[in-house]
């Protein structure tokens, strides 16, 4: 059971939703890749009889790995003291500047989070993905949400004032939070966040995969860009098929004809 602490707004103005969630716990790449070259490192000051302190190895190259200019200094220390090359194990800069859709790095392959998304931004770039056009059609009304809720199984709360336009939201567990009126396209959304929450139990597909992103929103946190690639499958099947094939085939698979049939009615 996720406990909601705080709000968190998402969401610049003008866009899809919000979510109310504890901050995103992502599992640290650095210490993934930096344990992982570690052991090599290790086995070798080992072999060469040089007994070191493994801590402070890591600890150093914790510091450079923040910003590897402004902690140049501890590259030196790093090579000085424990002939430790620290470009041998950093590509970060690489994967960046020169983004290969034939071969797509992972999260591990980075020595932190943010360098991670710059490069997911860029290989989004790279796709040249055309913007993806919301549909125009007359906001859906409450009752009609409640009536397809009751078919998918989440809650539906109406707000009682008129906060956020036409958006919607969910609350990281079963409840998708709406105007009296909702737009299509942000509802369908926020299905895609319950539908990502309550049917990917352990499930780590392309589709919620940050360098599969269909769109530029929300590129930095795989919970959008999945409700981003949900809601795509639906509105626009032929931009996802030719850019993205392995994301709509995914989705394909995995989206349940219950879901298929009652969004697919709500675009009508
Ligand atoms: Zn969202």
């Amino acid at each position: 059971m996720k406990v909601m602490t705080n709000i968190r707004r998402l969401l610049k103005p003008n866009k899809i939703c919000y979510i109310q969630s504890p901050i995103f716990i992502k599992k640290n790449p650095m210490r993934v890749k930096i344990s992982e070259s570690i052991g090599n490192i290790i086995k070798r000051l080992n072999e060469t009889n040089q007994i070191s302190d493994n801590e402070e190895i890591q600890q150093l190259i914790d510091i450079i790995a923040l910003d590897p200019i402004k902690y140049s200094k501890y590259i030196k220390t790093l090579k000085n003291k424990y002939n430790v090359d620290f470009y041998s194990i950093y590509n970060d800069e690489e994967y960046i500047n020169n983004p290969n859709l034939e071969d797509i790095k992972n999260q591990n392959d980075f020595l932190n989070f943010d360098n991670y998304v710059k490069y997911a931004k860029n290989i989004f770039n790279k796709r040249h993905i055309p913007k993806i056009k919301h549909i125009n059609r007359k906001p859906i009304s409450s009752d009609e949400v409640k009536k397809i809720s009751e078919e998918l199984g989440f809650n539906v709360k109406v707000k009682d004032e008129f906060v956020n336009g036409y958006y919607a939201s969910f609350n990281m567990i079963d409840t998708i939070t709406i105007p009296s009126n909702v737009d299509v396209n942000f509802l369908i959304h926020e299905i895609g966040h319950f539908f990502d929450y309550n049917y990917s139990n352990g499930y780590d597909g392309v589709a919620n995969t940050i360098t599969f992103a269909s769109s530029s929103y929300g590129i930095g946190n795989r919970d959008e860009v999945f409700a981003e690639n949900f809601l795509h499958y639906f509105i626009a099947p032929d931009i996802l098929k030719s850019k993205l094939p392995i994301v709509y085939n995914e989705l394909n698979q995995r989206i349940p004809n219950k879901f298929k049939t009652l969004i697919t009615d709500l675009l009508k």
